[in-house]
């Protein structure tokens, strides 16, 4: 006998930005670079993906998954991976100097 009441909803709001990226179509490949790719290839091929993500109508949603997930590998929402620690460092520091703040009024 189904159960069907108790079943979880579906919780395709967590990744349904996806379908509407403006990679959906592309060679995944493009946005990972080989680890024994470095320097000005690296570059270059991350220069590419991140034109793709220039015109890309869900750039935020997919920045935040990564920046959330703490995605290791690739380009997301046209930052590479030490461009998104960059920022969840910043974000840390600015959560840091912040909640000192509300605490004392
Ligand atoms: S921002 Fe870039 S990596 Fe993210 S969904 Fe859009 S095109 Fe793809």
């Amino acid at each position: 006998m189904s159960n069907t009441p108790r079943t979880p909803r579906p919780i395709s709001n967590h990744w349904e930005w996806q379908l509407h990226s403006a990679c959906r179509y592309e060679d995944a490949d493009i946005f990972y670079a080989p680890d024994y790719v470095r320097g000005k290839p690296k570059v270059l091929q991350e220069r590419r993906a991140k034109s793709i993500c220039r015109g890309c109508p869900v750039r935020q949603d997919c920045l935040e998954h990564a920046l959330t997930y703490h995605e290791p590998y690739g380009v997301w929402g046209g930052l590479n991976e030490s461009e998104r620690w960059e920022l969840i460092n910043q974000r840390r520091l600015l959560r840091v100097s912040v909640v000192p703040q509300q605490r004392a009024v």
